[in-house]
Parts: structure tokens; sequence; C-alpha cells
């Protein structure tokens, strides 16, 4: 398994990007940012809360980074206009962390400020590990600033994360997930049972430290294994929530919610969306397994 996995994402950026595209469409809300609030609203309707995601990493230009803040200050005016119920997720290297940590500061601040002037919330998404320090210092600057609407990730994978759990401020919101970037072994556990334990250890950690966790998984036994936390440790309604990926298996967010408890959607909208769309077929062995048969000339329609 590991091996056609292996084999998968060596062979995935070979697929043509229209390929990609058709495939991947479950996974975004669309284009635009009226695309995105039409899938947020009907999200919102269905009672699940969102979190908006300008597609987009790794910018090679300043001028870029400055797109992005403007798209997300767009965004933010329209979380507060069309009255949705939505807070942001931001990715700093698409804020210009690897070309200028202070310049990338200086949007994240801008962002934050923004958004607490509307009652809403930033997400610093968690990217490769050449990012975690950086991250981590970022989201300690700003919440000694007393930037208390800004929140961080942890990956479940990464050796290092126990111990970036127990250095995090008091009353940190902290998203937990298992982490998606490919990793050396020296820096992440590589056996998916053990970052399953990683990930319970560490979500308790969160609930003894009364951190807000956002437990972000798809997986049954994480997802029955937090609630069986919750239910020990108590944090109340407002101590936690679930969140998962638009368009990964909506019957059991659906179940999840009937259960009662709060679920946040990620909604990933814009023109910058091969990346993301890649690390999610990636994800998916049945549907990667169509898009690298359409590589190879056959072409079986998604279901
Ligand atoms: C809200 C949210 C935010 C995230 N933010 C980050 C982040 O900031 N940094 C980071 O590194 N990672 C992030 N991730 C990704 C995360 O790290 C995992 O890679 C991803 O969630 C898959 O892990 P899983 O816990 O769902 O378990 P898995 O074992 O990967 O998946 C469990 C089951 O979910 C289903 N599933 C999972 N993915 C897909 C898919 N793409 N298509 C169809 N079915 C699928 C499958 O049925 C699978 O068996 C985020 C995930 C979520 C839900």
């Amino acid at each position: 398994m590991a091996a056609l996995d292996y084999l998968i994402s060596r062979a995935l950026p070979f697929v043509p990007r229209s390929v990609v595209r058709v495939f991947s469409r479950r996974y975004i809300a669309g284009d635009s940012l009226e695309d995105a609030v039409r899938v947020v609203r009907l999200l919102n309707r269905d009672g699940y809360l969102a979190t908006l995601d300008v597609l987009g990493e790794s910018v090679r230009r300043r001028a870029l980074a400055e797109t992005a803040v403007s798209d997300y200050m767009r965004a933010l005016r329209a979380i507060g206009e069309e009255r949705i119920d939505s807070n942001i997720s931001v990715k700093l290297t698409q804020l210009g962390l690897k070309l200028d940590a202070e310049f990338c500061l200086a949007n994240v601040r801008a962002l934050a400020r923004a958004a607490a002037e509307r009652g809403t919330f930033v997400r610093i998404d968690m990217e490769d590990s050449t990012c975690t320090t950086a991250t981590l210092d970022l989201y300690r600057t700003l919440r000694g600033e007393g930037f208390d609407n800004v929140g961080v990730v942890l990956q479940a994978c990464l050796r290092r994360t126990l111990a970036d759990a127990r250095a995090l401020p008091g009353r940190s919101n902290v998203r937990i997930c298992k982490g998606i970037y490919i990793e050396p072994r020296a820096i992440a556990f590589g056996d998916r049972r053990v970052i399953n334990k990683n990930y319970v250890r560490i979500l308790e950690e969160l609930l003894d430290r009364g951190c807000y966790v956002g437990i972000a998984t798809h997986d049954e036994e994480l997802l029955w294994e937090a609630m069986r936390l919750v239910d020990l440790k108590r944090p109340g309604a407002d101590g936690y929530e679930f969140q998962m990926l638009l368009g990964v298996d909506e019957e059991l967010r659906g179940l999840v919610r009937k259960e009662g408890h709060r679920l946040r959607v990620y909604v990933p909208y814009g023109s910058h969306w091969y990346a993301y769309s890649l690390r999610r077929l990636k994800e998916n062995p049945r549907i990667a397994g169509y898009v690298l048969m359409n590589l190879l000339g056959r072409r079986p329609a998604p279901s």
C-alpha cells in the first residue's frame, strides 16, 4: 500500500492540469469569493461553521503576498456583510514567510486586526517542517501583542509536536491534524498507528491545558478517541469543535453534527487550486487511481 501511495505521489504531477481540475472539483468551492460565500451559506443552513481559504502558497514576490492579503480582506468584509458564520485560514508562505518574516508578520497582523473588527478569527495553517518554528514564533508574537482571535495548527505526524503543544501560550486556540506534508523519518513518524497514538496524546494534552481545540480529521478511529476524550474531560461546547475538509466524507460529517458537536468545514476557493488539489488526490487512492488511468489513456467516469 505504501508502495502504491509512493507511486501515485510520483505520477500525479504528470497528469494534465485539466484532468486534475475535473477530479478535484469536489474539494474546491470555485474560483471566486462569490462561489465560496454560496457554499458557506449552504453549509451554515445545514448547521455547519466554515473557514475560508484563499488558495495559494509559497509566493516568490511581495506583490503576490499583497494580493493574497487583499483577497483575504475581501473575504473578511464578505463574512461581515453577508452575515455568514465563517472565519479564515491562512498559509504563511502565501503571505510572504519565505521572503521576509517581518513582512509576513505585518500581513497577518493586518488580517488579525480586520478580523477582530468583525468579531471573527484567523487560523494559521501549518505547512511543511521548514515552516514549523517560524509559524509558531509568529503565532506567539501575535498572542503577545494581544491578538486572542488568532490560532495555530499542530501536526501529529511530527516528532516535535508534543513538546510544541506543551510550550504554547495559555488558552491557545489550536487545530490538531495528522499533517499532510511528506517529511523525513528524522522529523516525522511514518506509521499511521503511531501518528494516531500521538494525535490522541496531543489532543489530551491540549484539552488538559484548557486550549480551544479544532479536532481536524475524517478518521473514524480518531473521531471515536476524540469523542471519548471530550466525554471524559468535558471541555464544554465552547471548548472544542470538529473540522473537516470540503468534499470529504460528507456522510461522516453529518453523523458527527447529529451527535450535537460543532463542526467546521474548510472551504478553499480561488484560482491557485493546483497544489491543494494534488494533495487531496494523493489522500484519496480511489480517485487518484482514476486520474492515473486517465494518464494512461483509459477514461473511467468519476462517481
Ligand atoms: C479542517 C482541516 C484542516 C487541515 N489543515 C491542515 C494544515 O494546516 N496542515 C496540514 O499539514 N494538514 C492539514 N490538514 C490535513 C490533515 O493533516 C490530513 O492530511 C487529512 O485530514 C487526512 O487525514 P485524516 O485525519 O482525515 O485521516 P486519513 O486516515 O488520511 O483519512 C481518513 C479517511 O478519510 C477519508 N479521506 C481523507 N482524505 C480524503 C480525500 N482527500 N478524499 C476522499 N476521502 C478522504 C478516507 O475515507 C480515509 O480513509 C487539515 C485537515 C482538515 C480536515
